[in-house]
């Protein structure tokens, strides 16, 4: 794409190896490689370096990765104010293409896991979820998509001037709006439902996958924890009360793999079923039937209901919404309100 190789200055990918970086410990693996805390003798400071495996693949989608943080962090963030890593450096090395980042903390599945998973305090999610709208509010006038935000993709940034601060990382999955290639991204729990149905996505699939982690961060276990897709669908409707409306599925490629067509294709018919919907979403027994489709067994046993009630009474609380105080019951009011609008099955709205 030669309007993001602009911003990749190719001559420092060739830079020879001056043993600028010295590894430590070694922070987190990933599908594209692992990532290593570094002494960085040259400016006597810790940095993460990110070394991608040696595979034409990965290397394409990190020279992707390079573009895309350089466009965000030079042209739309020059200041370092809203919340997106920072890249310091990249380069080859044996082979491999390296990239390094300023050094941040835990991620936030780390945290919650920390935790024992029963979520954060309301004043830390509004906090992190101030910070995380704020670097997506960036990306989407950048026009570009993230593609696989999740808990594991947010990390405490200790440098950060405010008592608590997160940034947005990995770009790893990134695409720029308009030139989407692939069609299946996102991590399960946080696909939204464009992707799993097969329907051309923008930006409005982070939302998506935002809404998720801000209620994940409540909560503290996944909104969405299914252990297939069609159970991630499932969980959507029974949370959500609803259903992808018919323009999505009428016109999303993998509709029939979740959906049985039950009113008329002639408009105007009246042969609907009771949701008003011409599809509905099939049964157990419908899937069973499908070998490929056929549930793992997942690792969250997470009590069903709707989003009101999880918000309200989620298991650790052992609370109530009749005897929860008046600040707390408006904290909550406030928090389902807000997640309505982050996970709406319509992306246009
Ligand atoms: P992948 O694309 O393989 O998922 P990531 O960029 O998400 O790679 O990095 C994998 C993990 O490494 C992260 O989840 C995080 O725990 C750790 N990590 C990545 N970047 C940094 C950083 N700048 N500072 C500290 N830890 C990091
Ligand atoms: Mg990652």
């Amino acid at each position: 794409n030669s309007d993001l190789i602009l911003y990749v200055n190719l001559e420092l990918i060739n830079r020879k190896s001056n043993r600028r970086y010295v590894v430590q410990e070694m922070l987190g693996q990933g599908t594209f490689g692992q990532v290593a805390k570094c002494w960085d003798t040259e400016t006597s400071s810790y940095v993460a370096v990110k070394v991608i495996k040696n595979q034409p693949a990965f290397y394409q989608q990190a020279i992707m990765e390079v573009s895309l943080l350089s466009l965000l962090n030079e042209k739309f963030d020059p200041d370092d104010q809203h919340h997106i890593v920072r890249m310091l450096d990249f380069f080859l090395y044996q082979n491999h293409l390296c990239i390094a980042f300023e050094m941040l903390g835990h991620n936030l599945y780390e945290l919650l896991k920390r935790n024992s998973l029963r979520g954060l305090q309301m004043k830390y999610v509004r906090t992190f979820s101030r910070q995380i709208l704020d670097a997506l509010i960036v990306m989407k006038d950048a026009g570009i998509i993230h593609c696989d935000l999740k808990p594991e993709n947010i990390l405490i940034a200790p440098t950060v001037k405010t008592a608590a601060g997160v940034k947005v990382i990995d770009f790893g999955s990134a695409c720029m709006e308009g030139k989407t290639i692939y069609s299946y991204i996102q991590s399960r729990y946080y696909r939204s439902p464009e992707v799993l149905l097969g329907y051309p996505y923008t930006t409005a699939i982070d939302m998506w996958s935002f809404g998720c982690i801000v209620a994940e961060l409540f909560i503290g276990l996944p909104l969405f924890p299914g252990a297939s897709e069609y159970d991630v669908l499932c969980r959507m409707i029974e949370i959500l009360g609803g259903q992808p409306p018919d323009d999505l599925l009428r016109e999303a490629k993998n509709t029939g793999r979740f959906f049985k067509h039950v009113g008329s294709i002639y408009p105007g018919s009246e042969a609907r079923n009771g949701t008003g919907s011409a599809y509905r979403i099939l049964s157990e027994d419908e899937i069973e039937a499908r070998e490929s489709m056929r549930p793992k067994v997942g690792r969250w046993y997470f009590p069903r209901g709707r989003l009101d009630r999880l918000i309200f009474t989620y298991p650790w609380k052992n609370l109530s919404e009749e005897n929860l105080p008046e600040t707390e019951k408006a904290d909550c009011l406030a928090l389902v309100d807000f997640l309505r609008g982050l996970v709406e099955f319509d992306p246009n709205k």
